[in-house]
Formats: structure tokens, C-alpha cells, sequence
């Protein structure tokens, strides 16, 4: 690492990225794939992220919100996006005019999309989210009725174009679990109840990660995965399905010095050096993201070797020890903290009773983001 690099940052390969969205194209058969790119693009960035899953064969992406949708227009990609999480006050007009696919939850919802159709003159494309069981976003049941007979309506009056009928699994990382057939069963009633209202959806979608990679059956016209475009497993414990992770979080070695037996090291001397030591200072913490419970039980990758953190993470550093330093670490050195040749995000996840995704969403503040592999350069990285 040269002295411009960053003293955190997160590295991002797109080649895996795009090895990924083939993996995950090669288990949709003949479905398309939406790659999901929300939380800008779960932290690894939604443009580049997205302009490399298109390049590798996706050929949608999705977001939750407008505002998401507009940046990635934004950032010039023309490819067909669908945003799925907005309030009835949200910016229809905008999502219409930057030809955004807006997905509907409500009559509300519906209504609103309407209004900005009717102000813009220009038809609306929606596709409609039908909640099957997760009990999260989608159309209730109870106004799913009201909802087609609405849609009904507007798509007459080409004031909206449907386009898709959607849904999401509560247990998809169960890939044998009924719910999963409840819900498939469901997602069938709701697509038949529209057919009964006389409207045929361009499309229609329901498998995440998880699905997409363990149920071919419920590929329908299209897949819509997220996680596993970034290399991370959705069920981790049945396979890593050949995924290649694609972030690296790491930060370069700020200072190198010695500890005398007897000395304690970081806020309140959690850790007491057993004998003369050497340790590394790593510019990296709480606030960058490096979880604060994680003291003292992960370990730092600096060349070959890993090294253990020791004491408490505090909100910019940390402290590994690098016992007699035969390896000869020295500042400005690579110190990874999660990636290839270090700890799996996983690890992490275990270690604090939560999963890789929101150990990836971490990285923040500080932590400047870079671009990895053969697309990157391509893209002018
Ligand atoms: C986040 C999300 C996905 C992707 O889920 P993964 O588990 O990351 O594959 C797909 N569809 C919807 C509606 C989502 O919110």
C-alpha cells in the first residue's frame, strides 16, 4: 500500500460480483435475475455493484427505496430498476419520470402512484407485492380485493402498466420448510385472483438468495437475490455454493511498539502483557464498524500470519499482539480485518450472535470504499 492509500477501507471485487451473478444465473435456468443493490448495494456500492451484475447477465436491479432507484439512474445505468418500499408521501412523480418500476403495497399506495401519473401524463409502471406470510410489506389479504379492483381501473386507463407480481419468503434459509409451500401456494391464489380481475402481470417473482440457490422450483420468470451476489452464503451451513466473497475490510498498521511484561494495554487494561511483547496499532473501531463486543476474540490478517486482537476495541484503534514480530510488521503494513487471508464475515456474525449481512452493512464513516478486478479497471477505477 502506497502512502495515498486510506488508513481504513473497504476493497471491493467486482470480478466476484460478477462470478457470483453467473453462479446464481446458472441456478435460475431460464429465469431472469434482478440483482438487489438496497443499502447501497448491501455497503459495497449500489452503481458499481449493479453495473457489474448487468455486465455478468443480470438484467434487473432492485431497491427499496426512490431515492436508491434515482441514484443508480444517476450513475447511468439504464437497466429496468423496481423500488418496493416507500411511503404514500414519497416522490412517485420522480420514480415515474426516471422510468422506475414502483411496487405497491396498498390502495395507498396505488392512489399516490396514480396521482403523480395523472400530474406527469405518463403511465406508471408498477408491479404489485403481495404479502404471502412474511407479514411484512406487502398487500394484506384483507385489501388485496380492494387493491386489483383499483388496479384494475388505472391499468384500463393506462394510467399504470403492471408490470410484475411479487412476494417474499419468511423461510427461505429453510429450504425444506412448509412455510416455504404455504407461501408458494398463496403467491399462486394471489397471481389467479388478478387473472380473475382480468389483469396478467408481465412477470412474476419470489425467490431471494436462499431460494434462488436451493429451490429451482419457485424460479418463476425471475429470481431476485441480494446476499449471495456478494459472495456471502444464505445458508451457510449447507454450502458456500462456490460463492466468492467480495468485500475486504482493512485498515494499514499505524504504529508498531513494544509492551513490557506486566503492562496493560488499551481502556481498562482488559489485557495484561504475560511477558515482553511487540503489538500493532490498528486504525480501525467502533465507529468504522469493527463491533465493539468483538474485544479481545478476533484476530487481525497482517501478511501470512493472523494476530489476535487484545483489550477492548475502542472508536478508532485497536491493538493486536504480535508477540516477538519474527514476521517483521512494520507500519503502513495491510492489516485485514475481514476477508480473503483473514476472518470470514461469518466469524464475526457467530461472534456476535448475528448474521454476515449485517456485518458487511458495517463498514461506515471513515472507511473509504475501492475497486477491485478486471471490471473495475474497465470502469476506470
Ligand atoms: C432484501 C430482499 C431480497 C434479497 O434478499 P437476500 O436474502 O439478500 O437474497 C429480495 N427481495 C426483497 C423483497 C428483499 O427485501
Amino acid at each position: 500500500m502506497s502512502s495515498a492509500d486510506p488508513q481504513v477501507e473497504t476493497v471491493v471485487d467486482l470480478d466476484a460480483i460478477a462470478h457470483n451473478v453467473r453462479v446464481l444465473a446458472g441456478h435460475a435456468g431460464d429465469a431472469a435475475v434482478m440483482v438487489v443493490v438496497k443499502a447501497d448495494g448491501y455497503n459495497h456500492g449500489a452503481v458499481r455493484v449493479g453495473q457489474a451484475a448487468l455486465a455478468a447477465g443480470a438484467s434487473e436491479l432492485g431497491v427499496t427505496t426512490i431515492a436508491e432507484a434515482l441514484r443508480l439512474r444517476a450513475g447511468g445505468i439504464t437497466a429496468p430498476i423496481l423500488s418496493w418500499l416507500n411511503t404514500s408521501d414519497a416522490d412517485y412523480a420522480a420514480a415515474i419520470a426516471a422510468d422506475i418500476e414502483i411496487g405497491v403495497s396498498s390502495v395507498a399506495h396505488l392512489r399516490a402512484v396514480e396521482r403523480a401519473a395523472r400530474a406527469t401524463g405518463t403511465t406508471a409502471t408498477v408491479s404489485l407485492k403481495v404479502d404471502t406470510g412474511l407479514n411484512r410489506n406487502g398487500v394484506s389479504d384483507a385489501e388485496y380485493p380492494q387493491v386489483l379492483t383499483v388496479l384494475r381501473g388505472l391499468v384500463d386507463e393506462r394510467v399504470v402498466r403492471l408490470r410484475a407480481i411479487f412476494s417474499h419468503l419468511a423461510r427461505a434459509d429453510e429450504p425444506q420448510h412448509p412455510a416455504i409451500d404455504v407461501q408458494r401456494d398463496r403467491f399462486l391464489d394471489a397471481i389467479a385472483a388478478a387473472k380473475d380481475h382480468g389483469m396478467q402481470p408481465e412477470l412474476v417473482h419470489l425467490a431471494n438468495s436462499a431460494a434462488t440457490l436451493t429451490r429451482p422450483d419457485l424460479a418463476f420468470d425471475m429470481v431476485r437475490p441480494g446476499i449471495a451476489a456478494y459472495g456471502l452464503s444464505p445458508i451457510p451451513e449447507i454450502s458456500d455454493f462456490g460463492l466468492r466473497p467480495a468485500m475486504t475490510f482493512r485498515a494499514r498498521v499505524t504504529l508498531v511498539k513494544h509492551v513490557a511484561a506486566g503492562e496493560g494495554v488499551s481502556y481498562g487494561h482488559e489485557w495484561i502483557a504475560p511477558h515482553a511483547t511487540t503489538v500493532a496499532l490498528i486504525p480501525a473501531g467502533y465507529a468504522d464498524g469493527v463491533f465493539r463486543p468483538l474485544g479481545g476474540r478476533i484476530a487481525v490478517g497482517i501478511g501470512d500470519a493472523l494476530y489476535p486482537n487484545i483489550g477492548r476495541v475502542c472508536m478508532d484503534q485497536l491493538v493486536v499482539d504480535l508477540g516477538d514480530n519474527a514476521a517483521g510488521v512494520r507500519e503502513g503494513d495491510s492489516a485485514v480485518l475481514f476477508g480473503p487471508g483473514a476472518l470470514h464475515p461469518q466469524r464475526w456474525a457467530d461472534l456476535l450472535g448475528t448474521i454476515h449481512y449485517e456485518i458487511v452493512c458495517s463498514p461506515r464513516g471513515r472507511v473509504v470504499r475501492r475497486y477491485l478486478g478486471d471490471i473495475a479497471q474497465r470502469g476506470g477505477a
